[in-house]
């Protein structure tokens, strides 16, 4: 049975991307089975796969409007070693068409059960918004993965993001909890970063990963060579920091 993971803050530009691919090329190259879906218009995960975007035949578009399964319309990244469910512009418009269908916030999960048993890892790139997307996203999640800079308004961020997912979880998804903080983009010279990360791990405790995501430039580069870093340069310190997480990952849900 695959465990179904949203990769998720309302905040644009924190590493939600990043987090999903290198999570996803981490726990293939640890002998799992991965899809990726790209839930967000821009397909920042999608190209950053090594998928053209722009030439995808099928796309999770097709799959929301149930005109493809997501066996029709995912596709291997054979240098990333796991399946792309893509996204385009098109998916922009979705939000608008599935306002009139109906089941509308849970295509995704009923069109991801189908393939249940093809992978031990499913993560969702959110889009930086609680759109109907995101809530396919997190209705069809057993959890979500919060990727966060360790900023001064870090903290403030969380009560929303929070506050949304007990409502999806009264509402929406029985299953869904909160499965981890991962502080990314860290840069442990600035005393600030140390002083909100303490302040995380009083306030949230075990929920907060061991793992923590070094700002590393490899990582930034590794997008415009349609890799994650963690195949682009397995060696750099964020990619290797992605690896570990992705073992912790595997650790982790062992006991969920
Ligand atoms: P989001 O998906 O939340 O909008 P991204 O994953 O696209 O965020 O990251 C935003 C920017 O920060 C990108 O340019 C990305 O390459 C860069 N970035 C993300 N994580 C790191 C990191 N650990 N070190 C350096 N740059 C990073
Ligand atoms: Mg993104």
């Amino acid at each position: 049975m695959a465990k179904i993971f949203c990769v998720a803050n309302q905040k644009g530009g924190v590493g939600k991307t990043t987090t999903t691919v290198n999570l996803a090329a981490g726990l293939a190259k640890v002998g799992q089975r991965v899809l990726m879906v790209d839930l967000d218009p821009q397909g920042n995960a999608t190209m950053g796969s090594g998928i053209d975007k722009r030439t995808m035949a099928l796309s999770v578009y097709d799959v929301l409007l149930e005109s493809a399964s997501v066996a029709e319309a995912a596709v291997l990244s054979e240098k990333c070693g796991y399946h792309v469910l893509g996204a385009n512009r098109d998916l922009a418009g979705a939000e608008v068409e599935l306002v009139e269908l109906d089941r509308r916030e849970k295509r995704l999960k009923t069109a991801l059960a189908a393939v249940d048993a093809d992978y031990d890892f499913v993560l969702i790139d959110c889009p930086p918004s609680l759109s109907m997307l995101t809530l396919n996203g997190l209705c069809s999640a057993h959890g979500v993965i919060v990727p966060m800079q360790c900023e001064y308004f870090a903290l403030e961020g969380l009560t929303d993001l929070v506050n949304t997912i007990k409502q999806v979880h009264a509402n929406l998804n029985r299953d869904l909890q909160i499965i981890g903080l991962l502080r990314v983009m860290f840069d442990p010279r600035i005393t600030l970063q140390q002083q909100v990360s303490d302040q995380l791990k009083a306030h949230f405790g075990d929920k907060v990963f061991d793992t923590v995501i070094p700002r590393n430039v490899r990582l930034a580069e590794a997008p415009s060579y349609g890799l994650p870093g963690v195949v682009f340069d397995p060696s750099a310190r964020g990619s290797q920091a992605f690896v570990t997480f992705a073992q912790e990952m595997v650790d982790r849900i062992r006991t969920m």
